[in-house]
């Protein structure tokens, strides 16, 4: 790395914050990662010297944020490698732009007796709206099962698969286990029955480039504060075509073209989904996280996750009675464990006395939980802002863990 990683946390400022005088060692960066200067002054900045509402005024300051806004946009469009900038839409995050999909293309295209495939792996946001949307619709929930790796049974899911199959909705990277779902090849048989394909990429966008054409994928959701960027924004890309003949989720302002008491004209892409005002300052900050992570590079960032994924594997699995859940052949630098006889909450309460910040829970995927037949685990994701020396820290908590529950 010709940057250093003393350098690179010097940028985030929470990273000097000591938790009961121990410096923070934050290992829950799949919930959501830390913010740079960057981020949090272009924010302070918009509100200072900015802050004006878009697409509005003529004014100088309203053409301003419209620019700035506009500029996120496009910068968010080239980052997935989207053809056309009007393919993004500006939402509250994956959870928002999932519902998008379930409420307007799902209730529009989904009907009785049609089948709609999840994975096993699934967030609560990229399961509970397909589910209310079959409920609603009297159409059929499929499962693609997760093998004991926590992988996909790939030949499962193309057993699944049939004519009556309108969409598939699979997570890229399993907030949970970590597991690089295989996006490309999941797309490309799904459209061999012509359903389409909605990608869940929260946890994709910071680990690795995402090529929205490559996968071919028709829907990929995503949101910004697990990108490096602020909290309530997000986005959704969508291929042209399908959300030209959507109907709009928000009704309102903005989203208009023109209005009488007869009827209403949908304004063009995205604004038709774009009702109200937008999360301006925060939009504009998720530009500036966009340009940190290209700045850094996909080089920088996947060497140190990389590396912090093997060096955590290792050391973890030398701890007596620990359980890694989730040992795909691809996976991002997160990981869930568990220690023999103690609960993961007792564990993570205890982790938080040595100032690191560690998941414990079912991290909103309960299905999976019951798979592997537990509660809970205790997961810790990585960030390229990360180090080795935070990893032996967490396994010093850990062996301190077992002595007390001992
Ligand atoms: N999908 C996955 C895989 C996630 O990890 C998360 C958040 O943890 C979500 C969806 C929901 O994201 P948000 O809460 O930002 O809408």
């Amino acid at each position: 790395m010709s940057i250093t990683i003393e350098q690179i946390r010097s940028d985030f400022p929470i990273l000097k914050k000591e938790i009961e005088g121990k410096p923070l060692v934050y290992f829950d960066n799949a919930a959501t990662t830390q913010k740079p200067r960057q981020v949090i002054d272009s924010v302070n900045e918009y509100y200072r010297l900015h802050n004006s509402n878009v697409h509005r005024g003529v004014h100088l300051l309203s053409r301003q944020a419209t620019i700035s806004f506009e500029e996120t946009r496009k910068k968010l469009a080239a980052f997935l490698n989207a053809a056309h900038d009007y393919e993004i839409i500006f939402t509250r995050g994956t959870t928002e732009s999932v519902n998008l999909v379930a409420y307007t293309y799902g209730e529009a295209n989904i009907h009785e007796g049609d089948e709609v495939i999840v994975s096993g792996l699934e967030h609560h946001s990229n399961l509970v709206p397909w589910q209310q949307l079959c409920f609603r619709k009297r159409a059929k929930l499929r499962v693609i099962p997760v093998l004991d790796n926590g992988e996909l049974d790939l030949a499962s899911y193309t057993a699944l698969l049939n004519e009556r199959t309108r969409l598939v909705a699979v997570n890229h990277i399993s907030n949970t286990l970590g597991t690089i779902n295989p996006v490309r090849e999941i797309t490309r048989l799904a459209h061999e029955y012509g359903a389409v394909v909605v990608i869940d990429g929260a946890q994709a966008l910071s680990h690795g480039p995402v090529d929205v054409r490559d996968i071919d994928c028709d829907f990929y959701a995503f949101s910004a504060h697990k990108t490096y960027g602020p909290m309530g924004i997000g986005g959704l890309y969508g291929k042209e075509e399908l959300l030209e003949k959507m109907p709009p989720f928000h009704f309102g302002g903005e989203m208009i073209e023109t209005v009488s008491f007869e009827k209403t004209v949908f304004n063009k892409l995205p604004y038709k989904f774009e009702a109200g005002t937008p999360n301006v300052a925060d939009a504009i900050a998720f530009g500036a996280a966009v340009d940190y992570i290209s700045n850094l590079g996909w080089d920088t960032i996947r060497q140190q996750e990389n590396l912090l994924l093997e060096y955590g594997t290792e050391k973890l699995l030398q701890v007596e009675g620990l359980k890694i859940i989730g040992t795909a052949s691809h996976k991002a630098s997160i990981i869930s464990f568990l220690l023999d006889n103690i609960h993961f909450y007792d564990a993570g309460s205890v982790i938080d006395h040595f100032g690191i910040a560690v998941r414990t829970g079912n991290h909103c995927t309960q299905p999976l939980m019951a798979r592997f037949g537990i509660q809970g685990t205790i997961r810790a994701s990585f960030s390229f802002y990360n180090t080795t020396a935070e990893i032996d820290r967490l396994v010093e908590a850990i062996n301190k863990v077992k002595e007390l529950f001992a």
